[in-house]
């Protein structure tokens, strides 16, 4: 059985143990001497709501199960910006070069321990998708009901600030 990788301090493998710093529970190693800290800092991931001909498109990736859809997300390479890795992951997934219109913002997803930088992405032509994709479907704004978390909050946002007053649920 594996055991929590966050159970033993990596430098020196003392328990880590709950300790009160800057504010928050954190995870600590025992040994006072040795000073590690587990922050637990947020992961950046970009994501982008792709836009084709007036629709949206959204994607579903390979691992997902039939009728779970989000939008086109990845991580960022070690020497990118944001805008290179989100125009990147557009040319990866959907075998086109986008162009962004705007930055929607950044969103928390503590549950995946994640900072998302959101893009509008506009795109032309017919997407090729890639082994990683499924399937894509192509939504009029109208049509896209966001999911209450994550980047669903972003394309929420987006509908808002577009005219678009989504349905909740
Ligand atoms: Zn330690």
């Amino acid at each position: 059985m594996r055991s929590d990788p966050r159970q033993y301090c990596p430098r020196c493998r003392r328990d880590l143990i709950s300790k009160e710093l800057g504010g928050r529970s954190r995870l600590a190693c025992a040994a006072a001497q040795c000073g590690f800290v587990f922050w637990d800092n947020p992961v950046p991931v970009v994501a982008a709501i792709v836009e084709l001909e007036g629709r949206i498109v959204l994607v579903r990736n390979a691992w997902w199960p039939e009728g779970k859809f989000g939008l086109l997300a990845g991580f960022l390479e070690p020497d990118e910006t944001a805008e290179q890795g989100v125009l990147r992951e557009v040319v990866e997934e959907l075998s086109l070069q986008g162009t962004i219109q705007e930055f929607v913002g950044t969103y928390p997803n503590p549950g995946n321990n994640q900072i998302l930088l959101v893009y509008h992405v506009l795109i032309e032509g017919e997407p090729e998708l890639s082994a990683e994709l499924a399937e894509i479907r192509r939504l009029r704004p109208e049509e896209l009901q966001p999911w209450p978390f994550g980047t669903g909050v972003a394309l929420r946002d987006w509908l808002a600030e577009h005219g678009y007053t989504p349905a909740p649920g």
